[in-house]
């Protein structure tokens, strides 16, 4: 039998020169015996083996073959401030040594959660003035469930239980996350979604948008929610949910009309709206929150990933002085939380995160250089033959493959969903070292903040080149 362990790693010794040796073979054999991995076909990962990663700097990753590998996806939307920052694993390491754990039940708390609180504070909207903090933002959105409908019950109004969301939605995995999000493989694993948790259709402009103006089609995809609001009644609904550009849904960037809208009918109906910034948030768009760059005024924002650039778990909803007022003054005990809620190690190391994004500008830098920077050099890859319409928003970017172009994005032909050109297209990127995501025929990026303007260049001729690889494929 394989020994776990120090035995998977055949020379301990590393330095750049001199990379750690690892039996590939046998860490896969192993993961392959004991470790089932979250969205994964364990059937699949059997047969072709796990990539085995060791290694990260900046933005780039190693595996355990010494492969380099540029980072497109920041980790999973994560890794914002890049690999390898010394200074968040010296935070991390002094905090565990000074008070690794204590708990924020019963009237306790501890030093970094309440510095990172007031941090997040100052970073928000001015009306956020409360944090309630978790381990992930599938905790997190499980929270607003929970926090909405107890702030109905709290004015008297119990009634007001159902939540709606998009379809394509993604807001984690948990039994509350997973019904939230609108993802039919997962609901159609386990009879979800739970009660009270409706959907609406998404703002996706190049499937449905054809025939109309991006701000025609905003507004109309906005009407949905209204159409579902008076299907309901309003003293139904308790709160909106929706990622401000939808992520994992495919990088879907909402017509400039669409969220004002939905504003002004959560507004009219007394609505509640929730802002899933868990990819979104701590300067990905170009702002600390994504709520500011669409101009709406959420009153309550999930948050995860970039709090800590992923280093340590760690996520949490802002609350707005709207339900706070409600949940402090009238509310006695919320019987609610979890054991991490206030981790001092994860809130030590978002606060030393937050400082760096603050330090190195990162937050402006997506704004006002790089961000339009990866805009123009995505647009460009819209010339390709293969790409029907390329887009981005800050530090998240998506492009569509199609069978042929049309004078529009609209009049574009599609390829077959069975022909699985994304994952034709992913696995060049992936051969060539080069982490993609392809969700159906669109292929998405979301990179490290700290990526400069020539590794933008990089990035973007590892696409062309395996763009031009999967078109010379399909000839
Ligand atoms: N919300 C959004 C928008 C996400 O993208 C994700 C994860 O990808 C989640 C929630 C769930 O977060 P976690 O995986 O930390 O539970």
């Amino acid at each position: 039998p394989l020994a776990p362990g120090a035995a998977l790693v055949a020379s301990v010794k590393q330095s750049a020169a001199r990379p750690r040796l690892y039996d590939t073979a046998a860490i896969q054999q192993l993961d392959s015996a004991h470790y089932l991995h979250p969205f994964t076909n364990f059937q699949d990962l059997n047969a072709k083996g796990a990539r085995v990663m060791v290694r990260g700097e900046g933005i780039y990753l190693w595996d355990s073959q010494g492969s380099k590998i540029l980072d497109g996806m920041s980790g999973l939307w994560c890794v914002n401030v890049g690999y390898g920052r010394t200074r968040i694993s010296e935070a991390v390491y002094r905090q565990m040594e000074t008070l690794p754990f204590y708990n924020s039940f019963f009237n306790t708390t501890n030093v970094p959660a309440v510095q990172l609180a007031a941090k997040l504070v100052e970073i928000a909207p001015l009306y956020f003035n409360h944090v309630f903090f978790t381990g992930s933002g599938s905790e997190a959105n499980d929270t607003n469930v929970r926090m909405v409908r107890r702030y109905w019950d709290l004015l008297g109004q119990p009634q007001r239980h159902t939540i709606i969301s998009r379809h394509n939605a993604y807001h984690g995995s948990t039994v509350a996350g997973a019904s939230l999000g609108g993802m039919d493989g997962m609901h159609a694993q386990g009879g979800l979604p739970i009660p009270g948790i409706v959907h609406i259709g998404q703002p996706n402009y190049f499937e449905s948008g054809k025939g109309m103006s991006e701000d025609a089609f905003g507004l109309l995809a906005a009407s949905w929610l209204e159409e579902k609001i008076l299907e309901l009644g309003p003293e139904q609904v308790a709160a909106f949910i929706g990622e401000p550009v939808q992520g994992a849904g495919g990088v879907l960037i909402p017509p400039a009309s669409y969220w004002p809208e939905i504003q002004r009918i959560c507004d009219k109906y007394g609505v509640l709206l929730i802002a899933d910034e868990v990819i979104c948030g701590f300067g990905r768009l170009g702002k600390w929150f994504a709520s500011e760059l669409f101009g709406i005024k959420p009153d309550l924002i999930t948050f995860a990933k970039g709090v800590t650039s992923g280093y340590v778990p760690l996520g949490g909803v802002l609350v707005g002085d709207r339900v706070a007022d409600v949940l402090i003054d009238k509310g006695g005990e919320f019987n609610h939380g979890f054991t991490y809620s206030g981790h001092p190690v994860a809130c030590a190391a978002a606060l030393e995160n937050i400082r760096i994004i603050e330090e190195e500008e990162l937050v402006r830098k997506v704004a006002e250089d790089t961000g339009p920077y990866l805009k123009k050099r995505f647009a460009e890859l819209g010339g390709h033959p293969l790409v029907g319409h390329a887009d981005s928003c800050g530090f998240v970017a998506g492009l569509n493959l199609v069978r042929r172009k049309g004078a529009t994005m609209h009049d574009c032909q599609l390829f077959e969903p069975e022909q699985g050109v994304g994952m034709i297209c992913r696995g060049y990127l992936f051969d060539k070292g080069m982490i993609m995501r392809a969700v159906g025929d669109r292929m998405i990026v979301a990179p490290p903040l700290v990526m400069t303007r020539a590794q933008i260049d990089e990035m973007i001729a590892l696409i062309r080149a395996c763009l031009d690889a999967t078109h010379a494929d399909l000839r």
